[in-house]
């Protein structure tokens, strides 16, 4: 890294912390809401307005085995998520996630979500895909708590109110540009606040991303434009790896051409797929669980009726989904945000017509790497494949713990957030010390921020961002979709090394610093670009097929060579052409406590 005083004249500000949390969705609160009480003094930055983080947009609910509405036990969520994962998951930290899960729904209760309800006074808990009864067997469990179809809006809004109680800071509107590495450790992170321009440089014990996934790598998806994955952009920079970032998950119903997402709850009531020749064809796919079966064999099942020519349509190039035969007050109760999506982005009357839906790109399984305390890992220079990064933290779609293996279940997600962002409160609390003195930052701390913020904000080639980005999102759909093969995924890598190239080239031409949405828009997308460069080359050098990662020249999950996840790193920076480098980290094949079973590995049916 160059001096710092070959960077030019930018105003920086510079505060202290105990802890910084990158991110304002779900886990970023919860992580938030935990540092402070545990009397650190804590820092939230966020580049939009925390109740506006994608979270706000989650419809069908959080998993949990309350057993309100059918019987239920941890044990049966923790064999759905296993099995959900297609044995990629760490069973320790499946086992974390699904024996806290009930207590931190009351815990969201209890914080005031308005949960839809039992006529006992219960909640609400209505059945999801791959959730099982009896170890696996069946009949399918309701097992997700929901508020209507609106349960991330709940959630993110009752957790915004509580962070408030706390004593942190928010930094709302402010963009994180690179973490400030010294000697392998964390010690803080850089901002621009988007308002005015001016940099802030934040020291910090620990930093905490929280930045949500990368969805926007691809052309169509059902996550938010600020879904850029700027987190794992920054790790990739710090030189550390990525994890199972060819595990991408494609969500059955979104709305054709939109994109905007019909929440699996609707299946969940009861709606059902058909195709052109009006064949609820989910029974020949999966006899037991039909169209509640896991989301990737659903998303498959549907590829492949369009490809074999029975799909619905000008181009019988999607599918439909019925509620038209659901009681209309049901759909209003429970249903109520999707019937006016239906509405205003397929122009369908759901009470009446089925609706037009296609897979479509809906979360990443992979992210930074971490155990099940939020700590960040990597494989250590000794060859340990648990190395802590010290003062690193990530959780929710950002992190990969890794819960959700190959594949992540329906209503996984919230659960996650809230209890992976509460265990980092509790390790923050056990490691951080209130106010503890922090070393002098190395001289270079602002040198790689500023430098790329100052060379994309003077860039002045001919690709404009815009047009960049959209060379990758659609070689990313044609490219790594739901369905793959040897050949495809090798163009891929040349497209994207190409478009890689084109940055070179980019142009930004608003050069200001008072909210330049272009300037931000390419920072965003020099973190995608990464991060779709090394989904494709970690997809391409899996020969194997397991969960969301369906390889049809190796159509079988092969777990003698590849039960294991992919650590991944890309040297791009600094004009070293992003070149790509892949490890192996072991998945954990063991359980926390001697109450849950290791779950052996078995052909995946539904
Ligand atoms: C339409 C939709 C519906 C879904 N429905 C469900 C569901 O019903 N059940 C379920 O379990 N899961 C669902 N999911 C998945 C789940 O909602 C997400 O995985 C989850 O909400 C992600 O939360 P998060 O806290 O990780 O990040 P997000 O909620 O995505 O928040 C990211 C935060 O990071 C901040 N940030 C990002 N980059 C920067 C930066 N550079 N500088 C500063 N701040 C930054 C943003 O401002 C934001 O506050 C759904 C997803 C979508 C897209």
């Amino acid at each position: 890294m160059s001096d710092a005083s070959t960077q030019p004249a930018y105003k920086i500000i510079d505060h202290t912390y105990d802890t910084v949390v990158v991110g304002a969705g779900g886990s970023g609160l919860r992580a938030t809401m935990g540092s402070a009480e545990a009397g650190l003094k804590t820092a939230c930055i966020t580049k939009v307005f925390p109740t506006r983080s994608h979270t706000v947009a989650a419809q069908g609910g959080i998993a949990a085995s309350l057993g309100n509405n059918t019987p239920d036990h941890w044990q049966w969520h923790m064999y759905d998520t296993v099995k959900g994962s297609d044995w990629l998951g760490d069973q320790d930290a499946i086992e974390y996630m699904v024996r806290e899960a009930p207590h931190a729904v009351y815990e969201l209760e209890h914080a005031g979500v308005p949960f839809s309800r039992n006529q006992d006074g219960t909640i609400y808990q209505r059945p999801f895909g791959g959730h099982m009864q009896n170890m696996g067997e069946g009949p399918p469990v309701q097992r997700t708590c929901a508020a209507a179809d609106r349960t991330g809006h709940a959630m993110l809004h009752a957790l915004y109110q509580q962070s408030l109680k706390y004593d942190a800071d928010f930094f709302i509107e402010y963009f994180a540009i690179d973490l400030i590495m010294n000697n392998g450790k964390c010690v803080g992170v850089i901002a621009i606040c988007l308002d005015d321009g001016s940099i802030h440089r934040f020291r910090a014990q620990a930093v905490v991303l929280a930045t949500g996934g990368y969805g926007r790598t691809y052309f169509t998806c059902t996550s938010a434009h600020t879904c850029t994955g700027d987190g794992g952009g920054m790790v990739l920079r710090a030189g550390l790896p990525l994890q199972d970032m060819e595990f991408v998950q494609f969500h059955p119903t979104g709305i054709y051409g939109a994109g905007v997402l019909i929440t699996e709850g609707a299946r969940g009531e009861g709606g059902y797929l058909t195709n052109s020749e009006g064949e609820r064809f989910m029974e020949r796919y999966a006899p037991s669980a039909k169209d509640l079966a896991s989301r990737d064999v659903v998303s498959r099942s549907m590829a492949l009726e369009i490809r074999e020519g029975r799909g619905v349509g000008d181009h019988q190039d999607h599918i439909y989904l019925h509620l038209d035969h659901i009681d209309p007050k049901v759909l209003a109760e429970r249903l109520p945000g999707i019937t006016e999506s239906g509405k205003i982005f397929a122009g369908v009357d759901l009470t009446r017509q089925p609706l037009p839906v296609v897979p479509t790109v809906h979360y990443n399984m992979g992210g930074i790497p971490t155990n099940y305390h939020g700590e960040v890992v990597t494989i250590g220079a000794d060859g340990n494949p648990e190395t802590v990064v010290p003062g690193l933290f990530a959780v929710g779609e950002a992190a990969c713990v890794s819960v959700h293996g190959a594949n992540r279940l329906g209503s996984n997600s919230l659960i996650d957030l809230v209890v992976f962002g509460r265990a980092t409160g509790h390790r923050l609390k056990e490691i951080v010390k209130a106010g503890a003195a922090q070393d002098e930052l190395p001289k270079d701390s602002a040198d790689m921020a500023l430098g790329r913020l100052d060379h994309f904000r003077n860039a002045n080639g001919g690709s404009p961002t815009a047009k960049i980005r959209t060379d990758m999102q659609r070689a990313m759909s044609a490219h790594a979709a739901v369905f793959r093969t040897d050949e495809l995924m090798a163009e891929g890598k040349v497209k994207l090394a190409e478009i890689y190239k084109s940055m070179e080239d980019i142009s930004v031409t608003d050069k200001s610093l008072i909210w330049n949405s272009d300037l931000i828009e390419t920072l965003e997308l020099d973190n995608l670009i990464s991060q779709a460069s090394v989904t494709m080359h970690s997809a391409h050098n899996r020969k194997e097929s397991r969960g969301a990662h369906a390889h049809e020249d190796y159509p079988d999950r092969n777990d003698a060579e590849w039960m294991k996840h992919t650590a991944v790193w890309f040297e791009g920076w600094g004009g070293k052409g992003g070149d790509i480098r892949i490890d192996y980290r072991p998945v954990h094949d063991f359980t926390l406590t001697e109450d849950a079973k290791y779950i052996e590995p078995k052909k995946r049916v539904y």
